[in-house]
């Protein structure tokens, strides 16, 4: 339990990825906020869920990362309730596929809101708490697509690009602080929201389940499997550990070696 006494805030982490952080993270002594949209009976439960693995507490917010005010009073009530935010995991993402010339301006201004604003955001209200104690770890979830363009996604890789470019500056700015900040980009990971594409895919390119696997989502992933949810979790946990003082201003690929091609 080398996290009891310490809190942490996830944005986006009622399902997927964000998820297994506050699991990790909780089972570790953390007190946790978590954060993000879905069923009130199914969040409540995952809520108490990690109150009752944590045994110092566990709250839900349900602040929309396309809102600042919302974010400065998610951070704010996790201060006020819970402490901290000792970890800040930034992670909320959306994502939509089209080309630039029909690329719809609400979908690319909700994705540079939540997947890099929102990060701006969260960071400027939680790192001078974080300062203040003289330690604090603040983790993004980029992507691939930090590194690597894929086409049709011009808003995804530009907010992650740029997550990746601030990731870096708050590294340089809180160094002397004991506050770490890096980014974790995963490749293509196995959680509800890629589960959920394999159908439509299966239809639109006439594609066994197995073809849409191989052939699409894992086409460039060379280990020819998804990552799991829990192997970036363990990553994130790692960070959080006093080893790893050191690692800040990193971008970490656990892409299967997709950005090695
Ligand atoms: P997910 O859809 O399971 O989780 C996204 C989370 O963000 C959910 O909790 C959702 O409610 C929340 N969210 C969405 N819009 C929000 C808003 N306006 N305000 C607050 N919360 C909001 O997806 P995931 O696959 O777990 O993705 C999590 C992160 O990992 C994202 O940043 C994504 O870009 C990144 N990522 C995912 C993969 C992958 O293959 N799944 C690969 C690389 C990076």
């Amino acid at each position: 339990m080398f996290l009891k006494g310490k809190t942490a805030l996830i944005t986006g982490s009622t399902s997927g990825i964000g998820l297994g952080y506050a699991k990790v993270l909780a089972a570790e002594g953390a007190a946790v906020m978590i954060n993000g949209f879905g069923d009130a009976a199914e969040v409540e439960r995952e809520r108490a869920a990690l109150a009752a693995a944590s045994g110092a507490g566990a709250l839900y917010s349900a602040a929309d990362m396309t809102k600042p005010d919302e974010i400065a009073a998610m951070v704010k009530e996790c201060a006020d309730k819970l402490g901290g935010p000792d970890i800040v995991i930034n992670n909320a993402g959306i994502q939509h596929v089209a080309l630039i010339e029909e690329f719809p301006i609400a979908s690319w201004d909700a994705i540079i809101a939540i997947n890099l604003s929102s990060a701006f955001h969260t960071i400027r209200a939680a790192l001078p708490g974080m300062k203040a104690k003289k330690w604090g770890r603040i983790i993004n979830t980029a992507s691939a697509h930090s590194l690597v363009a894929s086409p049709f996604k011009s808003a995804y890789v530009t907010a992650k690009h740029g997550l990746a470019g601030l990731t870096k500056t708050v590294a340089l700015e809180a160094a002397t602080f004991g506050v770490t900040a890096n980014c974790i980009s995963p490749g293509y990971v196995w959680t509800p929201l890629v589960e959920k594409q394999i159908p439509d895919t299966m239809q639109a390119r006439n594609m066994t389940r197995e073809q849409v696997m191989n052939d699409v989502l894992l086409a460039g992933q060379p280990t020819k499997q998804f990552v799991t949810v829990e192997q970036v979790a363990a990553l994130a946990l790692y960070l959080c550990r006093d080893e790893a003082a050191s690692i800040t201003g990193a971008n970490l690929s656990v892409d299967g070696g997709w950005t090695a091609a």
